[in-house]
Formats: structure tokens, sequence, C-alpha cells
């Protein structure tokens, strides 16, 4: 077979029905990622910007496309100034050593950050190119708190550690812009699960094109559209080395999802893209200016523009029947009891819902050892709670 773009003899066949060659393949795979960039129009010239690397397929990629953009010569040159970011933890030392060899073929800096800096919230920036170190305690601090935790649980706080570091350190480099390399398959998985635990409100912004839940700081995913598949061509027409493969915590929620979405894939080839065509679909995201925010994960707060949710519905069976046998008449409507709800959080299971913390973070709240949290976090939730 031939490439449907310039006839000669194809090398790269995707969806087991479009055939190309190499080069109009690369020509293609780099029309996505700026085309990617171009209609979403996030990015002001001679930005800094971060990228932030897992080592992964897609974070290998990235990197490349970023690395080949800004290398142009003519007017498709990307004009931004690119630092890369790693997070690592004991486990996994040598990987970050690949990472800081792998940019520095690229001749970009990269900051290697160890997670357990999000135990004392002080984000300093570390030398370029060299693992950062810190104190024993924290190392065994942040070690106990994501072990006190089931794993789903700690998958997905894990993910808001990230999320939180990202952001902290784009802020110490300059940067008002994050690159992540989520595939659609992460994205995918990420949508069901998120679903699954109860953080159906925040999917726009765990899964589409741009995280804008902190004022300064975008987070955006610009090969959302580049598929697995077409990613492994590029690694192995580029012969590229990702240098990490999957690290969500087996017999987990996640796991199992992963597990399924690629199975589904297997057999039928438009999974993926479904599932992610639908989370465009599903979400709502707002420019969220004054509202309250979630104060592990900056979600909106904003209980009266939400529609009631399931946990709504069953706080409010539970404060109905909670109530005398008799009707009582304080409770006439939905909204009052809503209302009552929004003033009397301890009514609810979670006392910190809806005030300072959402849905999912109360419910991973509930299952770690909160001595374990950053004494910062600590403070404001105790000093919040005080009230109740
Ligand atoms: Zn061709
Ligand atoms: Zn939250």
């Amino acid at each position: 077979m031939n490439c449907k773009k310039c006839y000669s003899p194809s090398t790269v066949i995707l969806r087991k029905k479009d055939y190309y060659c190499d080069n109009c393949f690369m020509l293609i795979t780099n029309h996505k990622f700026r085309a990617c960039l171009g209609k979403n129009k996030v990015l002001i010239p001679y930005e800094n910007v971060m990228i932030g690397l897992s080592g992964g397929v897609g974070s290998t990629v990235l990197l490349d496309l970023v690395h080949h953009a800004t290398s142009l010569e003519n007017t498709k040159k990307l004009r931004i100034s690119p630092f890369c970011l790693h997070l690592y933890d004991d486990d996994s030392r040598e990987l970050a050593e690949s990472i800081i060899k792998q940019c520095q073929t690229y001749k970009i800096d990269v900051f290697v950050v160890h997670q357990a800096v999000y135990i004392n919230s002080k984000y300093e920036l570390p030398e370029a190119n060299t693992l950062q170190k810190i104190c024993e305690s924290e190392r065994r601090d942040f070690k106990d708190l994501m072990n006190s935790m089931p794993p789903s649980a700690a998958n997905d706080f894990l993910l808001k550690i990230k999320r939180i570091l990202l952001v902290e350190f784009a802020k110490k480099i300059n940067c008002s812009v994050v690159f992540t390399a989520e595939t659609t398959n992460t994205l995918a998985v990420n949508l069901l699960t998120n679903l699954a635990i109860g953080r159906g409100s925040q999917v726009q912004y765990d899964v589409g094109f741009c995280d804008n839940r902190d004022d300064k700081v975008k987070i955006i995913r610009p090969i959302k559209d580049i598929s697995i598949e077409e990613l492994n061509y590029y690694v192995s027409i580029k012969q590229l080395t990702p240098v990490n493969y999957n690290h969500i915590k087996s017999k987990s929620l996640q796991s199992v999802i992963s597990s399924f979405v690629s199975e589904l894939q297997d057999n039928f080839q438009a999974t993926i893209s479904t599932v992610c065509k639908t989370a465009d679909k599903i979400g709502d995201q707002r420019e969220s200016i004054n509202s309250e925010k979630c104060l592990i994960c900056e979600s909106d707060l904003d209980m009266k523009n939400m529609k009631m949710s399931a946990f709504e519905a069953t706080n409010v069976s539970r404060i109905v029947s909670l109530k005398d046998s008799q009707a009582d008449p304080t409770y006439q409507e939905t909204s009052d009891i809503l209302h009552h709800m929004q003033n009397n959080t301890n009514t609810s299971v979670f006392p910190l819902i809806n005030k300072y913390l959402c849905y999912g973070c109360s419910r991973n709240h509930s299952e770690m050892n909160l001595h374990k949290l950053p004494n910062q976090l600590q403070k404001a939730l105790r000093t919040n709670n005080l009230g109740i």
C-alpha cells in the first residue's frame, strides 16, 4: 500500500486503515501539536513554558515536539522558552537520572524535584540538572502519608500533589503555562476514574485541554489529540527512548479501569477516542473568579451554582431522616435543605465538605493520616474547622 498523501511506499498504518510514509506521518503529527496550541490560543510569544516530564512515551514525544518547534528557523518557529520539571521519589532515582540525560540531549534545563517537598510546602527551586536533596524527616512523613491511604485514594491524591507541585514550581521560574503530556489513553482512564470517585464536576479540568484552576498558571495538554498508536510510531521513527512506563499503584480502581480500557481498545479501535470525545461534551469549564476553592485540588466549591450531586442527594435524605417523624415546617423546599447543609456542615459525614474541600478530596481526607498532612494545610483545615 502507498502513502495516502504522497503515494510513496507506506511505513505507517494507523487505525488499521490509514497508510502513510514516515515523512508525511511526522508532518501530520507536528501539525496536530501546533494546531492544538494554535486553536486554543493560550500562548503569548516569548513566554516561559514549563514542561512536566514523566519520562513516558507521551512525555518523550512532547519534549521532542517542543524542541523541534522551537528550533525551526522560519515563520513557523514556536517562540517560547522551555524549562523542564520532573517529580521524583525514592523509588525512581534511576529514572530521574535518565530524564536529566534525556534533557541534556536537547540542551534544555530540567529541575528534578522530590515529591516529598509537598510536606513542608517550601517550594525552593533546586539546582538545574541535579536530583533535589531532601531531609530524612520529610521523606519519611511523605511515605507515611501516602502509605496511610488505600491504593485508589493514594493514586488520586498523588495526582493532586503533582498538580500543586507543577503549579508552584512554574511560579518559581516565572512560567504562566505548563505543558503536560497525558495521552488519550491516560485521559480516558482519568475520566472514568473521576466519574467513579465523585470528581465528575472536575472532569473538564482533569481531562480537557486546559486546567485553569490556578489564577496565575494554566496547565495545558498539547498532545491530547495524538493517540498512543501515533506516539509509538513517532518514538520508533525518531529512535527516541522513553525511560518510564506505567506508575499506577496496582490493585487500585485506577489499575482496574486502565486494563479495562486497554483491553476494550484492542477489540474496539474507537473506545478511547469515544471516551475522550465524551469528556469534551460533559465538561462545563468556567473562569472561576472569586469563588471558594478546595484547599487541596483548587476546584470550585460553588455549591449554589451546581446542580445537585449524588452526595448532596444522600445528605438531603440523611437530614430529612434525622428529623422528627412529624413534618418540619423549616424544610418545605429542597432549597431550604441545601441552605441548611451549607450552614451546618457537621450534619454531613464529611464535615469540611463544600466549605474547604470538594467531595473527592474530602473522601481522601477521611482516609489518610491527618497528622502527616503539610502543616500549612493542617492549620488551614483546623482553623477553619473551629467554627463548626
Ligand atoms: Zn507520504
Ligand atoms: Zn478537592
